[in-house]
């Protein structure tokens, strides 16, 4: 079992140290992990402005991979919260100037409010909602290309009222996919969805899962997007559950930026 999202106190939102986070997966017997903390340049909320001690946060996780060698792989990662104009540029040298194992792009924001936020959704429909949040995923992407997987595709799911259609959303995930796929990307299995009561959602939803599957991808996480010890391995199983529900057999770690494939267990 791979926990490929982890959040320590190097995160605005975390309070967890990184030695507590890497001791509760080698208590729960995970087989490796990546630490995933987050750097989102440009981000509106003054309160999380998500600003990371980006030197200070490299060369802690170097210390741990080194200390925790004989007892756990950790991957030296990063979850980038995209968003198109500068803050790509940010990213870009951010990545390219240290030495990370695994890269997570996600979309947290655009660059006045937070999809969180009733202002990301005021004076919207849902519709337009959806196009907005999958057009900044898009758009980043079209022109960003340093990173490994995508994070919680449809996280804006959390946050509309209602759940869109899939043939509201699976237009701009197909095209999305398509990209990430001829890209050489991957997805995540985000399973924080199992906490915050979005379980029968998914994040991502079967149909995104499978539709990746159809369209010859193959590179899929599983995380838990835990910002605290005791969620550090949670739900990996049904994770595993969904892979194996949408045809998949493999799971994907990350080492030096390059997927290896795992076989499930039988
Ligand atoms: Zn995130
Ligand atoms: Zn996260």
């Amino acid at each position: 079992m791979y926990d490929y999202h982890l959040h320590t106190s190097f995160s605005d939102d975390a309070e967890t140290p990184m030695n507590e986070i890497i001791e509760a997966a080698i208590a729960a017997g995970l087989d490796g992990i990546a630490l995933t903390d987050h750097f989102d340049p440009l981000y509106p909320d003054e309160d999380f402005p998500c600003l990371l001690d980006i030197r200070g946060y490299e060369t802690a996780l170097t210390a741990a991979k080194e200390r925790y060698a004989d007892r756990l792989p950790v991957a030296k990662g990063i979850e980038l919260g995209l968003m198109p104009g500068e803050a790509l540029n940010i990213c870009r040298d951010v990545v390219r100037g240290y030495d990370f194992d695994f890269v997570i792009a996600s979309i947290h924001s655009d660059k006045k409010h937070c999809i969180h936020q009733d202002s990301f959704h005021k004076g919207r429909t849902l519709a337009q909602i959806i196009e907005r949040y999958y057009s900044l995923l898009l758009d980043s992407i079209t022109t960003y290309k340093d990173y490994d997987v995508l994070g919680h595709l449809n996280v804006i799911d959390r946050y509309t009222k209602g759940f869109a259609p899939e043939d509201l959303y699976m237009p701009y995930v197909d095209e999305i996919l398509r990209l990430a796929i001829a890209d050489g990307k991957g997805i995540e299995i985000n399973t924080s969805a199992f906490r915050y009561g979005l379980a029968k959602r998914g994040t991502p939803t079967p149909a995104i899962l499978r539709r990746y599957r159809e369209l010859g991808g193959e590179l899929v996480t599983i995380g838990s997007d835990a910002h605290r010890a005791r969620d550090v391995g949670a739900f990996l199983e049904e994770g595993e559950a969904m892979l194996r529900a949408a045809g998949l057999r493999r799971i994907a770690v990350y080492m030096n930026r390059k997927p290896a494939l795992i076989k499930l267990p039988e």
